[in-house]
């Protein structure tokens, strides 16, 4: 800073202080110096303006400060404010004008700095989305410089004069300006706190904002300044997200859906709530990871899900698994599970998966499977289910090398049961048969009903040698066979079982289910209440047999089947009473086949009541066609199976056939044999023997003395005839004891007031003895073989012409 005076307007005597001179560089002796001179270190401008003021000073006495700007000799530029001020006269006239000269280069480049930096904020603010804000020390917000545009929401708060809590907000924010407005009277700092502003039409605009108190330096109040900016689009996109967040959950809660997540660096698991809540786990407590769910899985699920997840890293992809799990409460569940793997920038970097509770679903398909696959009337395994579980036994004995087996369990007079206490009867009957089974095989054995009254058992670990399994065939058999006590009365039945071994005896369901078919046939055919274990010699010709069966049901429908005669002789009289219908058969292959091979076939297969029907009617038929070429009245026998006098309505069927043939019924002789009553009541027997007695039809009982020989049925059933067997006549000639028997048969019949007719007599010398024994028949073929029908007629007219000498001779001789 330096001082100048002036005495004179033109400046003749110009005097500068010696700071000035100094700030000047001139070197003055006593500090007189040119105002020109002066003047030429100021920039052009600032010369002309000095002059300009210093004339009007002395001119009109006004005084003045201008900044100017001048050069120093090292070139740099100086900002000076060059002072000029009158001193006046007693006149008033100016006297001297003095002043100042201040260095004030800092002072402008400061100043200058601040309007910089005025402007940069001012830029940044324009620029932003953020806007300022001040509020007084009564919180009334100042109206804000840059109009915010766009909401009239907005331009409240741009426009001030009211405090924040005065403006329109939405109601839901009532209670968080309340706490920002107590935040505001204490004069504390805060942040982000975000409200909304609803404008008159109803629009909503989201303001986060941040504040300080501002204080002067005595510590008065003076208010607020700080920044907000228009969070409103922040604020949908997040309701869309929470509201989005929300309905994932809430999906997952209905759908029992959890999620996780595995990250390969951290080597963690993360669960979201759901998952814990599903598996019944504390999220607070319980830390997610391989090591600890692991006690949770049910059998070998751990190990699989493991194996699982390490596929899905190798292999990138995505898979599914269905598990089950022990939960904390006790319960198991069923978890379907989906992995996939997480990939980022094209690498594998952890496993994402949900798992969902299909508990329900799973017990839904249960139950549906159990409908589906149990019989419902004993609550057994059906056939269905029974198969797949043959099929799963085969595959794991097969893989595991062990052995098992398959017993089929067929029951032995059941229908009769069924026949003669009523189906209810029959019913009742296979629910104790399937609870002695279960009874007797516990709870792990696998029992299945397979229809009718048949059943399968697939042992598993009862020994694999034949005696192990024969013996535990045994057991079940002794298990059924006997008395059973039902609501209907008593039934009396028993078992026969057919044993294949797992896996030798059949690698498929099927073959195992056939040669345990064969097996039980076989059971079956060395007379019943017995085990048979399969054996593959057996099977040819078993199948044979089965084969020979379908042939004959061939035969039966294309009626190729063909009925001989064999004539029965009255030795008293000479005469032919009639003739016993034999069925005859030629295979397609092998020939004639006696009725000895394929009726026991048909019996079995059941096809024996058609067989049988068809033998009836033509026998019937035939007897009518002989009377109605006016032959004499001869008997036509008939033999009847079992399964035909035990199917329904044997009795009606008799009757419709003669009925429909016109053949008399007294002329029809039923044969049958003791089989009869081996395998059923005779309950039932005697009611259709007596219903076929009551028609006039005749009943003779074959083959008497090849089997029990009882001569109970005798009294007790309407037999007309006894038919003894072949066996008592053979060599009768020679034996005597044979003779005196058969004469004690003779003797008893004829008391119970029946016709004797002997079978097979093959020899003359039998003959003879049968008629000193007053037998009443002799059928054999020392008369004939049975003939087709066309001959039988001419045969008879032969054996009547033979045998009438004979008689004539043997009367002359007596
Ligand atoms: P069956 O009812 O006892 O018939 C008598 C069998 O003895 C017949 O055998 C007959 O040919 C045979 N025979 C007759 N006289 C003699 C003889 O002097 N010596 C010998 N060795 N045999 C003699 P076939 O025709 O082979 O019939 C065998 C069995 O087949 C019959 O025994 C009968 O039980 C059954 N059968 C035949 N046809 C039928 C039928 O239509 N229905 C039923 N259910 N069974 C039938
Ligand atoms: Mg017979
Ligand atoms: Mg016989």
């Amino acid at each position: 800073m330096g001082y100048w005076e002036s005495e004179s307007p033109d400046a003749t005597n110009f005097w500068i202080s010696p700071e000035l001179a100094a700030f000047y560089e001139f070197e003055t002796a006593d500090g007189f110096i040119s105002i020109a001179k002066v003047r030429e270190s100021y920039l052009p401008e600032s010369r002309e303006i000095l002059a300009a003021h210093y004339a009007a000073c002395w001119a009109s006495g006004q005084s003045y400060a201008v900044q100017t700007k001048l050069r120093r000799s090292d070139g740099s530029l100086l900002d000076c404010m060059v002072h000029g001020e009158p001193e006046f006269d007693a006149h008033g006239e100016v006297r001297r004008v003095s002043g100042m000269v201040r260095d004030v280069t800092e002072e402008t480049s400061a100043l200058r700095r601040l309007a910089e930096s005025e402007q940069r904020l001012a830029d940044f603010v324009s620029t932003a989305s953020d806007w300022c804000w001040e509020s007084d020390a009564s919180h009334r917000l100042l109206p804000y410089p840059r109009l915010l545009t766009g909401n009239d929401a907005l331009q409240t708060v741009a426009a001030g004069g009211r405090t924040r809590w005065e403006l329109a907000y939405a109601p839901e924010d009532e209670e968080a300006m309340a706490r920002h407005r107590a935040d505001m009277e204490a004069h504390r700092p805060f942040r982000d706190f975000a409200y909304t502003l609803i404008g008159q039409d109803g629009s909503r605009i989201s303001i986060r904002t941040n504040g300080k108190p501002i204080f002067a330096d005595d510590g008065t109040f003076l208010g607020y300044r700080g920044t907000s900016n228009d969070i409103t689009e922040l604020k949908a996109a997040e309701a869309k997200l929470d509201e989005r967040t929300r309905a994932l959950r809430e999906a997952h809660r209905l759908g029992k859906i959890g999620t996780w997540s595995y990250r390969l660096d951290t080597g963690r698991s993360v669960w979201e709530p759901e998952l814990f809540h599903l598996l019944g786990l504390d999220p607070e407590t319980f830390e997610p990871s391989h090591e600890n769910t692991k006690s949770y899985f049910m059998g070998d699920d751990a190990e699989r899900f493991l194996e699982l997840q390490k596929r899905v890293l190798r292999t990138c992809g995505t898979e599914a698994i269905d598990l089950r799990i022990l939960h904390p409460d006790g319960t198991v569940h069923d978890l379907a599970i989906t992995c996939k793997a997480d990939i980022a920038h094209g690498k594998v970097i952890g496993i994402f998966g949900t798992v969902q509770d299909v508990t329900e679903r799973k017990e839904a398909e249960r139950k549906l499977e159990l409908l589906a696959y149990s019989d419902p009337l004993t609550g057994l395994a059906n056939r269905a289910l029974f198969k797949r579980q043959l099929g799963d036994m085969i595959e794991n004995c097969a893989m595991e090398g062990r052995s098992g087996a398959l017993l089929l369990i067929d029951l032995d007079r059941f229908k009769e049961v069924n026949d003669s206490l009523g189906h209810a009867a029959g019913d009742e009957l296979l629910i104790r048969v399937a609870a002695t089974l279960r009874l007797e095989l516990g709870p792990q054995a696998f029992i299945a009903r397979l229809g009718g009254d048949e059943f399968a058992v697939l042992a598993d670990g009862c020994g694999t040698s034949d005696a192990a399994l024969t013996e535990f065939a045994d057991r079940i058999i002794a298990k059924l066979s006997g008395p059973v006590d039902l609501t209907e009365g008593e039934a009396f039945i028993g078992a026969t079982i057919g044993i294949a071994c797992l896996p030798e005896h059949g690698l498929a369901a099927e073959t195992a289910m056939r040669n345990a078919d064969l097996a039980l046939y076989m059971a079956k055919e060395a007379g019943r209440g017995r085990a048979q274990l399969f054996e593959p010699i057996y099977a040819q010709a078993v199948q044979q047999k089965l084969d020979l069966g379908r042939h004959l049901r061939h035969a039966v429908e294309a009626g190729t089947l063909q009925a001989h005669y064999q004539p029965q002789v009255d030795l008293r009289a000479g005469c032919v009473t009639g003739f016993e219908a034999l069925l005859r058969w030629s295979h397609p292959e092998r020939g004639p086949i006696s009725p000895a091979e394929f009726i026991p076939i048909a019996e079995s297969s059941g096809l024996i009541v058609d067989l049988g029907l068809w033998v009836l009617r033509e026998a019937c038929r035939q007897g009518r066609a002989w009377l109605d070429a006016g032959l004499p009245r001869r008997s036509v026998s008939v033999n009847v199976s079992p399964a035909q006098i035990w199917s329904t309505n044997f009795e009606t069927a008799v009757s419709t056939v003669l009925a429909e043939t016109g053949f008399p019924a007294d002329l029809l002789c039923l044969e049958l044999t003791e089989s009869l009553f081996v395998d059923h009541t005779e309950q039932r027997t005697s009611h259709t023997l007596m219903a076929l007695s009551a028609l006039g039809v005749r009943l003779a009982l074959d083959d008497f003395g090849s089997g029990y020989s009882s001569l109970g049925y005798l009294t007790r059933l309407p037999f007309d005839r006894l038919k003894v067997d072949r066996a008592f006549v053979d060599g009768i000639s020679s034996a005597p004891a044979k003779r005196k028997l058969l004469g004690g048969i003779i003797a008893l019949s004829r008391g119970l007031g029946m016709t004797v007719v002997a079978e097979g007599a093959e020899l003359s010398a039998e003959v003879d003895v049968l008629r000193e024994l007053d037998c009443d028949l002799v059928q054999g073929f020392v008369f004939s073989q049975p003939v087709a029908a066309d001959k039988a007629p001419l045969v008879a007219a032969r054996i009547e012409r033979e045998v009438r000498p004979i008689q004539l001779i043997r009367r002359q001789v007596i």
